[in-house]
């Protein structure tokens, strides 16, 4: 520990007890990553606080010190979010973990950001309520509205902004606000809880939040349909949507992401593109979207569809699902992941992703193409060898021309990971003049630019 860092500390441990406050280099080092390609960088120190009032003086002390403060909840993110590129205090959230409160009648929770999803979905059981939003890792719930995560089921539930009725946030100068209220709906005043969530914890920091929860589907049926081409899964994507079936998650899986699982998890799943589809409802109505949903894939030329209604096959089936980025993690050592993530108009989704398979092709990369299909809003997983300068260029170009081909489709550049440091550089290019406003609000509320620097916005 150099001297300014143990200063830091001494200063620091004047008001908040010294057990939450470390420089341990260990401790240093996993808050200076997160789970991607991007380069780390230590913060100086870490802090886990263990109430608002606690982050409000960590708050005021920073910004009248100008010292850098990242907020810090899994460290799940993929675009380098959580990286202190500035050194300064990383900002723990793993000690403020209490679900507060359930409002089973008014499908609330209120919950400290430290809460996972699944600690989360575990205390709402026994109500019979679960929390939707599931982006595959086990996030904190402060770290996904940061992030306005999505996933599996946001076709039929929607994403965490959609989830966020309030937040208690604490703003770079140390102020407690509250950006909402418990009601379904008010016409009042402007919708800052939809500004503060996906800012990345560059507005501020979240130290509660109250979200909106669902009463549990009485019955749930999963179903895998296998196809001889993306072409003809993507299609049956969008016909289903069209015609209007509540499908509660539509996920393909293309035929390179299948042989990595099989490989990893010592499967035969056929390797070929396919469809990991839920269904959430009652017995009567079910029976009837399934026949729909199957009839529209066997007329696009599905080649097997089977269901699972017993919870444990289910869970079997969304295991290919799930345990895929961890697939293509294990079986390449030595490399790192790149997982770029990108959003079009459901019109343009079969176009984009046949484009960025033939693009895929036609390099010397390998990638599996994975995706939320029924969002429009697919991911490219590639794991590159950070020390061949040539393959980290060819993915490098790779990921820009998957960003201008959904730019210029009317698409964004990221549907659900978020900025961070990975996509900054296109925020000009998909925001034009309004990224000006978006850097004057961030001047407003942070005016020395404390609060996670470097992220969003390219310096
Ligand atoms: C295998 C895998 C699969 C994934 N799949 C998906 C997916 O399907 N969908 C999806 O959306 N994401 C996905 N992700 C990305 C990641 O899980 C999400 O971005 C998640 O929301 C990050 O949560 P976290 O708790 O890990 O936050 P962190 O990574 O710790 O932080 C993320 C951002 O939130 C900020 N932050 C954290 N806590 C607070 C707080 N209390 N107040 C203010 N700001 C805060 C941080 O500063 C940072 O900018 C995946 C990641 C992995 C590794």
């Amino acid at each position: 520990m150099n001297t300014m860092e143990n200063d830091l500390v001494g200063q620091l441990k004047k008001f908040i007890p010294a057990e939450q406050i470390t420089a341990n280099p260990t401790v240093l080092e996993q808050h200076s990553k997160d789970e991607s390609y991007h380069t780390p960088h230590l913060p100086d120190v870490v802090v886990f606080p263990k109430s608002a009032e606690e982050v409000s003086r960590i708050m005021k002390f920073a910004n009248e010190k100008n010292i850098p403060v990242t907020p810090f909840g899994m460290g799940t993110s993929l675009e380098g979010h959580v990286i202190p590129y500035q050194g300064g205090i990383s900002l723990d959230f793993q000690l403020m973990n209490e679900v507060l409160e359930v409002r089973p009648t008014d499908f609330l929770v209120r919950v400290q950001p430290g809460v996972t999803r699944s600690q989360l979905n575990k205390a709402l059981k026994k109500h019979g309520l679960f929390f939707t939003v599931d982006p595959g890792a086990d996030a904190t719930l402060g770290g996904m509205a940061a992030t306005n995560a999505s996933g599996t089921t946001s076709v039929r539930y929607g994403i965490m902004r959609d989830q966020v009725r309030d937040l208690e946030v604490v703003l770079a100068d140390g102020r407690i606000i509250h950006t909402g209220n418990m009601t379904a709906k008010s016409s009042s005043g402007y919708h800052i809880s939809s500004l503060f969530v996906g800012s990345e914890g560059t507005l501020g920091v979240f130290t509660e939040l109250t979200l909106r929860v669902y009463g549990l589907p009485e019955v749930i049926t999963a179903a895998r349909a296998v196809f001889s081409s993306v072409e003809d899964a993507v299609t049956t994507v969008v016909s289903t949507l069209s015609a209007g079936i509540p499908i509660a998650r539509m996920e393909l899986v293309d035929a390179r992401s299948i042989k990595q699982v099989n490989a990893y998890n010592n499967t035969t799943y056929p390797e070929k593109p396919t469809l990991f589809i839920e269904f959430h409802g009652s017995e009567g109505g079910l029976s009837y979207d399934i026949e729909f949903t199957q009839n529209i894939a066997l007329e696009n030329g599905c080649q097997e569809f089977l269901f699972e209604t017993d919870s444990k096959a289910r869970s079997q089936l969304w295991d290919v699902r799930h345990s895929l980025a961890y697939a293509f993690v294990h079986k390449s050592p030595g490399k790192k992941m790149m997982v770029t993530d990108v959003c079009v108009p459901i019109s343009e989704l079969v176009g984009a992703i046949v484009d960025a398979r033939n693009h895929i092709d036609g390099s010397e990369l390998d990638a599996g193409i994975v995706g939320h299909v029924g969002d429009g809003n697919y991911h490219v997983i590639l794991m590159i060898d950070l020390n061949d300068p040539e393959e980290v260029s060819k993915a490098k170009e790779f990921n820009a021309h998957l960003v201008e081909y959904a730019l210029s489709r009317g698409g964004s550049c990221t549907g659900e990971h978020g900025v961070g440091v990975g996509k900054a550089h296109y925020q000009r290019r998909e925001h034009g003049e309004a990224l000006d406003i978006m850097m004057a609000i961030k001047d407003v509320l942070d005016p020395k630019g404390i609060l996670n620097p470097g992220k969003i916005f390219m310096d």
